[in-house]
């Protein structure tokens, strides 16, 4: 097997070989041609495997597809993404416009960073103007896993066009929510369900535009605890979503998250 057979954009393509990827790993060999295809996939992986480059490039396909619709509907557009059905978002972000609206009503231009910023009263996700609105959302277990994945997601979402970034615990929130906006935003964004948790509540990131959504880890993320902000954080995306969960065991534990979260999942065994 090659990335050839993939038939990825050139500019993803030509990314690959500059970070040295010759041919695939055998976790992206199996993964890629079924992630790729827009199914959800359940991995059981270990780190080494290259399974972070396995959820990535969909997760980049998806967004570069996502954004090339937008700019073609003249940067309103929604839909394009997850898998039809409607998708449920009307709007940029429909949280976002409303964020707009309540501005506009209170006067505020909403370029601050602090807390108190305009609020959509009806919003259902609550997100706030110059909210951060990804195509795909990443949840890593720690700030080191979610600073490696973002390296890498930096390489190949660059020569697209898009913007990744990262969000965790341990570094202030707002000066991380800037760097993303003067980054041009988030297409791609890599969290820690905390701080994902976190933002989600401020309505510093919109969810509804999340059209792909991954988590790495899963095992350590349970053993974590962090089972409850996972099933909060995957229960706000739209339910079209694409789901990409990746362990290195598999534990019944995943078995309830999987059901509850994934639609007729492909299980991959490395
Ligand atoms: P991961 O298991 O995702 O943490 O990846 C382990 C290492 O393998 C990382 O340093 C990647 O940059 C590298 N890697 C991933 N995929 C490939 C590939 N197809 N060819 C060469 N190196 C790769």
């Amino acid at each position: 097997r090659s990335f050839a057979d993939l038939a990825l954009e050139p500019e993803l393509a030509r990314a690959l070989e500059r970070a040295g990827y010759d041919a695939p790993t055998a976790v992206q060999a199996q993964v890629l041609p079924i992630s790729l295809s827009g199914r959800d996939v359940i991995g059981i992986a270990q780190t080494g495997s290259g399974k972070t480059a396995a959820f990535l490039l969909p997760a980049c396909v998806h967004a570069s597809a996502r954004k090339r619709a937008d700019e073609a509907a003249g940067g309103q557009s929604e839909e394009g993404g997850g898998r039809g059905e409607g998708g449920g978002c009307d709007g940029v972000c429909a949280a976002d416009a409303d964020a707009r609206a309540a501005e506009r009503a209170s006067g505020t231009d909403g370029t601050d960073t602090a807390v108190g910023g305009a609020r959509a009263p009806a919003a259902p996700s609550g997100a706030r103007a110059g909210a951060a609105a990804p195509f795909a959302l990443v949840l890593a277990p720690t700030r080191e896993l979610a600073e490696q994945i973002h390296a890498e997601a930096r390489k190949l979402a660059r020569p697209l066009g898009l913007a990744a970034a990262a969000l965790f615990g341990g570094v202030g929130k707002w000066e991380q929510l800037k760097a993303v906006r003067t980054g041009g935003g988030a297409h791609v964004l890599i969290a820690t369900p905390g701080r994902a948790i976190d933002v989600l509540k401020k309505g510093a990131v919109c969810a509804r535009r999340v059209g792909l959504a991954v988590v790495d880890e899963a095992d350590r993320l349970f053993a974590m605890g962090f089972e409850a902000q996972l099933r909060s954080i995957l229960g706000q995306l739209r339910p079209d979503r694409q789901t990409l969960l990746f362990s290195a065991t598999f534990r019944p534990s995943l078995e309830a998250l999987a059901r509850a979260a994934l639609r007729e999942p492909v299980r991959v065994v490395v």
